[in-house]
């Protein structure tokens, strides 16, 4: 029998994370409603910038446990450049859940909706559809907060590759491209690092050649990571699933959300073994907070994310239809040229643009 009922860590942090996660849970209230066959039920907790300066912690440990407890977390979005630690640093509780919860896999897609805005003047911009795979939990972010700057005279980091996160990042990455592959994608995942440079890229690529031998179905390409930065202007329409380490990732990624509008249209899931975290790949963008100009279409497609990926842990087939739903009704409220987000210039804010997706949903439930 497969799981119904799930209990959602709802965290809409700072900023716009207020905004975007409200829209995101109005969708899914639709899709539980009409389409049935799951339950979910909302913890929602309070962490970050705000909370940080309310009650001079960013995140306590009994909401820390609460988050471990929940089956999926959604996040809005944390931090705020007014708001620092004594030492400078930016509040970012959500990167001690990546750690504690051993979310080492990031999933950004990067997608042209049609007639959403392009960056390429190239008809086959609109072919655009290619998932960015970054390794979340070491790499150059191993010493992060950790670094030192030594006499004033030089700073060091640390970059960590290690063999049983990469098998891991790769078997997954693998499995993505087989998963895109039988909804037709191009069953391609490229590696992208620095092998010709530092060793630690090569036995990154090394791990990743021989875990492709597993996946003989799906090709095994590379590319460098200055030549992918190329490419991703040049030809971004042949890419499939790219896998790279942190700060690779983290830079094209992006760079990957540019091309195909910008920061509002680029969801983001955060996967470990055991648990979840999906939220928009954008901050908290406090210069429109509060004003309805946020674009909760990322926050709205890591929504879909978190229906897909309960429903293929639970063999719930209802919430991947549910997640199919909601990136068919962006698809269709852009391609009927309904959909035009202040993000982009036009008149949705935040709240026309949620009701403009539930009324498209309701309409591809009925047609
Ligand atoms: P972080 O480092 O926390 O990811 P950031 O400093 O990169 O954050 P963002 O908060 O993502 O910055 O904002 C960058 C720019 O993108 C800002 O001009 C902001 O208004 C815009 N932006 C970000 N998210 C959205 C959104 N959902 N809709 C519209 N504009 C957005």
């Amino acid at each position: 029998m497969p799981a119904t009922e799930f209990v959602i860590a709802l965290i809409p942090g700072d900023g716009i994370g207020e905004e975007v996660t409200r829209a995101a849970v109005a969708v899914l209230n639709l899709l539980e409603r009409s389409i049935g066959g799951f339950r979910l039920g909302y913890d929602e907790l309070y962490m970050g910038a705000q909370c940080y300066r309310e009650t001079g912690v960013d995140m306590s440990e009994e909401t820390l446990e609460s988050v471990r407890a929940a089956d999926a977390i959604l996040l809005g979005a944390i931090g705020l450049p007014s708001i620092r630690f004594p030492d400078g640093t930016e509040i970012s509780p959500h990167l001690k859940i990546r750690e504690e919860l051993g979310l080492y896999c990031g999933v950004r897609p990067a997608k042209a909706y049609p007639n959403s805005p392009r960056r390429l003047s190239d008809s086959r911009a609109g072919d655009i559809d290619f998932v960015i795979i970054r390794e979340s939990s070491e790499g150059l972010f191993y010493t992060q907060g950790r670094g030192e700057v030594i006499d004033d005279y030089e700073a060091r980091e640390i970059l960590r590759i290690t063999r049983p996160t990469c098998e891991r990042l790769f078997d997954r990455s693998f499995e993505i491209a087989r998963k895109r592959k039988k909804m037709g994608g191009k069953g391609k995942v490229t590696c992208v690092d620095k092998a010709n440079v530092f060793k630690a890229y090569a036995f990154f690529r090394k791990i990743f050649d021989e875990r492709a031998l597993h996946f003989p179905d799906i090709i095994a390409d590379h590319n460098y990571v200055d030549a992918q930065a190329l490419d991703l202007i040049r030809r971004p329409w042949d890419f499939d699933v790219l896998v790279s380490e942190n700060m690779f990732a983290d830079i094209l990624s992006d760079l990957a959300g540019g091309l195909v509008g910008g920061m509002g249209m680029a969801p983001c899931a955060e996967i470990g073994d055991k648990h979840a975290l999906f939220q928009p790949a954008h901050g908290s963008a406090p210069d429109i907070a509060g004003q309805d100009k946020a674009n909760p279409l990322a926050t709205i497609l890591s929504a879909a994310m978190m229906l897909d990926w309960l429903g293929t842990c639970h063999q719930n087939e209802q919430m991947s239809s549910a997640a199919r739903l909601i990136d068919d009704a962006v698809w269709k409220a852009f391609a009927d040229s309904r959909l035009y987000p202040v993000e982009f210039g036009g008149q949705h804010g935040t709240a026309a643009t949620t009701d403009i997706i539930i009324e498209t949903i309701e309409e591809l439930q009925t047609s």
